[in-house]
C-alpha cells in the first residue's frame, strides 16, 4: 500500500486491510468500511460486468461537510462576521444520481449550485424543485457562462419559484439583457460580475486568468457595468463579485495572490456604491492526486484548512482596513467535492513482457551452440555477437552509459549489415537477444544507485510489461489522455504480496495514445511504470483507478464506439452495504445509434446478405446461423470485453 502511496492520497477513505485487500470507509475515519474486492465479487456475481464505476454518495456527504467545517473554523479564527455557503459547479459532475446526492447531503448546508449553460440551469431547477428544500431556504442557483435571452429568461423568473438564482455578468452585453427582462418581469435581479483579475494563475488552467482570458470583465469594463446599473437607478442590484482562476490550482500563492485583488476589488466596488454582499473565490480548490503534497500538477501544497484560512484572513484584511462590511464567503469548489467519491474498476486482460531472453543462455553459448546445425559456432558467429557479449559481460555500475551506447551501436550496425545480407537472421536474433539481456542488466544495476543519468532514463519504461486493461482511457479517463492528469492506480487486491513486474498499461481502443504510462508518486514527480503483481491464471486481477469522481464521465468519448460503463451507487451501512442505483452502460445497440445506426436495420441488412451467400453457397447455413446469433448477442451486449 506504501508503494502506491495509499495513505498519502487515500486517507481518510482508502486504505489496505492485512489480507491485502483495499477498504474504502464513505464517511471518512469513523464509520463502516466495505473490501472493494468482495464488492466487485459479488457484482460480478450479479452480471455486473467490468469497466465498473464505483459511486460513495456518503464521500460526497463528507466532502461537504469537510469544506464547511474548514470555512467555519477560519470564520471562527479570524472573527470573520460573514459566513461561507458553498456551490457546487455542475460542470464537474452532471450525472443525476451524483447531483441528487449532492443537493440532499448540502440541504443541511443551503449548499447551492452553479449552471454554466441552458441545459446546465435548466437541470438545476429541477433538481432544486424535486429534491431542494420546500421551506424555501435552498442554496444559490449561481448562473455563470455565456448567456442569450433565454439563458437569461429563464434564471430571472427562477426567482418567481423561491429560488435565489444571481446572474453573473460575463459579457457586458449581458448586463443589458438582464436590466430590460427584469424590468419586463417587473423583478429586482439579484446581479454579480465575473471579474478578469490580473493576478497570474498557474498550472494547467492559467489561462482563465489574466489580461487575455477568455471570462470575465476588466477594470474598465466593471466600471462601465457600474455606470450602466447607476444610470438604470439599479447599483443596488449587484450584489455579488465573482472570479475564477482556473482548476487544480497546485499552490496556495496562487489562490492568495487573487484573493488579495479579488477583495480589493470587492471594496473598490462598495465604494463606488454597490451593494455587494457576496464574494465568490469560483473553483480551484485542489486535490492531492499523488499524496505528495507539493505544488506538483497532481497535488497541492495546502489543505482544506490552510485555503479556508486564506480567504478568510485575506477578505478581512482587505475590508476591515477600508471600513467596508464583510461578505458572504461563497465557494464554486467542484474537484475538492467530487473527485474521491468515485472508483473506477477494470480487469486485466493480458500481458505482454518485452523481448525477454534468458541470459546464462546466450551468454553461455560457446564452440558448442548446439542450436547451431552449420559447422562450428565460434566460425559461423559474427563478429558483432561476440562484441556484444563482451559488452554484456562488461556491465558495473561505473560504466552503465558506456555500455548502453555500445549496445546501441552493435544493435543498429547489425541491423544495417543484415539489410545487404552480411548478417544472418540466426547472428540477427543473437544480437537482438543480447541487447535486450544488456538492457536489463543496465537497467537492474540502475535501480541500486542513487540517481539515473538523462538518457538512461526511459529503460524502465522500455523494459516494463504491458498489461492490456477492459477499458476506454478516451472514455473513463479522459484527462489523463487530454492534460497528462495522473490517477492514482492499484491492485484492489494482493496488496499483501510485493509485486514483480513493473508495467505501463493499454486500453482497449485501437489508438497508441489509449494507455497509462505516467503514474503518481508521493516524490511529487511522476513514475514511467506501476509496481504490478503477475497474473495468476484462471484468477481475475482487478485495478482500481482512484479519485475519478470529477470532470472524467462528461469529458469522456466514444472512441472506438466503446460505451458509458456500468455504474453502481452504493452505500456502506454497518451491517453489510446497499446498492443504491445500479446504470447499466451502453450496449453495443445505444452506442450506435449515437451514431445514428439502427439496431433492427443492421441485422436486416446482415440477414439479406447471408442469404445471397447461402444461396451463391458461399456460407453454409449453420455458420450463417452462427454469424448472425453472434451480431445480434453482440448488439444486446456492453461494449467491453466479456470475461
Ligand atoms: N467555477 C467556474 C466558473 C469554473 O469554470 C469551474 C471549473 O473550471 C469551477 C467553478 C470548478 O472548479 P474546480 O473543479 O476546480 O473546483
Amino acid at each position: 500500500e506504501e508503494l502506491y502511496g495509499l495513505p498519502a492520497w487515500g486517507a481518510p477513505y482508502f486504505s489496505a486491510d492485512a489480507g491485502g485487500h483495499v477498504l474504502v470507509s464513505p464517511q471518512g475515519g469513523g464509520g463502516a468500511s466495505l473490501d472493494l474486492y468482495d464488492l466487485v465479487t459479488s457484482l460480478r456475481q450479479r452480471d455486473v460486468e467490468l469497466p465498473l464505476l464505483l459511486r460513495f454518495p456518503d464521500i460526497l456527504a463528507d466532502r461537504i461537510g469537510q469544506l464547511y467545517s474548514c470555512f467555519e473554523r477560519a470564520i471562527a479564527r479570524y472573527g470573520y462576521d460573514g459566513s461561507y455557503r458553498g456551490v457546487y459547479p455542475l460542470k464537474c459532475n452532471q450525472q443525476r444520481h451524483l447531483v441528487e446526492a449532492i443537493v440532499a447531503a448540502g440541504r443541511p448546508y443551503c449548499l447551492g449550485l452553479e449552471a454554466g449553460s441552458k441545459p446546465e440551469l435548466a437541470l438545476a431547477l429541477a433538481v432544486l424543485e424535486a429534491h431542494g428544500d420546500p421551506s424555501g431556504t435552498d442554496g444559490l442557483l449561481i448562473c455563470n457562462g455565456y448567456k442569450d435571452r433565454d439563458y437569461i429568461a429563464m434564471a430571472l423568473l427562477a426567482s418567481r419559484l423561491g429560488q435565489t438564482p444571481v446572474v453573473v455578468v460575463e459579457q457586458l452585453e449581458e448586463l443589458a439583457i438582464a436590466l430590460e427582462l427584469s424590468h419586463e418581469f417587473n423583478l429586482e435581479p439579484l446581479l454579480g460580475v465575473r471579474a478578469k483579475l490580473s493576478a497570474a494563475g498557474s498550472g494547467r488552467w492559467s489561462a482563465s486568468t489574466g489580461d487575455r482570458a477568455k471570462f470575465g470583465l476588466s477594470a474598465p469594463q466593471l466600471l462601465a457595468a457600474v455606470e450602466q446599473l447607476r444610470a438604470s437607478g439599479q447599483l443596488q442590484c449587484l450584489q455579488l463579485l465573482h472570479f475564477h482562476i482556473g482548476s487544480q490550482i497546485a499552490a496556495i500563492g496562487t489562490i492568495k495572490a487573487a484573493i488579495r485583488e479579488a477583495a480589493q476589488l470587492y471594496v473598490a466596488l462598495v465604494q463606488l456604491g454597490a451593494n455587494l454582499h457576496y464574494l465568490d473565490v469560483g473553483g480551484g480548490l485542489a486535490v492531492d492526486y499523488d499524496g505528495s503534497k507539493t505544488h506538483s500538477d497532481a497535488s497541492k501544497n495546502y489543505s482544506l484548512q490552510n485555503y479556508a484560512n486564506d480567504i478568510a484572513a485575506e477578505v478581512k484584511e482587505a475590508c476591515d482596513r477600508a471600513g467596508v462590511a464583510l461578505p458572504t464567503l461563497i465557494s464554486e469548489s467542484g474537484r475538492a467535492i467530487a473527485a474521491h467519491h468515485a472508483v473506477l474498476i477494470a480487469n486485466v486482460l493480458g500481458i505482454n513482457t518485452p523481448p525477454e531472453l534468458q541470459p546464462s543462455a546466450e551468454i553461455a553459448l560457446s564452440r558448442s551452440d548446439s542450436s547451431s546445425s552449420d559447422s562450428s559456432p565460434a566460425e559461423s558467429e559474427h563478429a558483432l555477437v561476440r562484441e556484444l557479449r563482451d559488452t554484456y559481460a562488461a556491465i558495473a555500475p561505473d560504466n552503465l552509459q558506456e555500455s548502453y551506447h555500445d549496445a546501441v551501436q552493435f544493435k543498429d550496425e547489425a541491423a544495417s549489415l543484415f539489410d545487404f545480407g552480411y548478417l544472418s537472421l540466426r547472428d540477427r536474433a543473437r544480437v537482438e537477444r543480447l541487447y535486450w539481456a544488456c538492457c536489463r542488466q543496465i537497467r537492474d544495476c540502475l535501480r541500486t544507485l542513487p540517481s539515473v543519468p538523462d538518457d538512461l532514463s526511459h529503460l524502465e519504461a522500455t523494459l516494463a510489461a504491458t498489461y492490456y486493461v477492459n477499458l476506454s482511457v478516451f472514455r473513463s479517463l479522459p484527462d489523463s489522455w487530454a492534460l497528462q492528469q495522473l490517477f492514482p492506480i492499484l491492485p484492489i487486491h494482493r496488496l499483501d504480496t510485493e509485486p514483480s513486474e513493473r508495467a505501463t498499461l493499454a486500453d482497449l481502443t485501437c489508438d497508441s495514445d489509449g494507455r497509462l504510462d505516467r503514474f503518481p508518486s508521493t516524490s511529487g514527480h511522476s513514475k514511467p511504470f506501476l509496481e504490478l503483481h503477475p497474473p495468476v491464471a484462471g484468477e481475475p486481477y482487478y485495478l482500481g483507478v482512484f479519485l475519478v469522481g470529477a470532470y472524467q464521465e462528461i469529458l469522456g468519448s466514444a472512441h472506438n464506439l466503446f460505451g458509458d460503463a456500468n455504474v453502481a451507487h452504493v452505500r456502506v451501512r454497518p451491517d453489510g452495504y446497499q446498492i443504491e442505483h445500479l446504470i447499466r452502460g451502453d450496449t453495443a445497440t445505444e452506442i450506435l445509434a449515437r451514431v445514428h445506426y439502427d439496431a433492427e436495420d443492421l441485422v436486416e441488412a446482415l440477414r439479406r446478405r447471408t442469404e445471397c451467400a447461402i444461396a451463391s453457397q458461399q456460407i453454409a447455413l449453420p455458420d450463417a446461423q452462427r454469424l448472425l446469433r453472434t451480431y445480434e448477442r453482440g448488439l444486446r451486449n456492453y461494449t467491453y470485453l466479456e470475461q
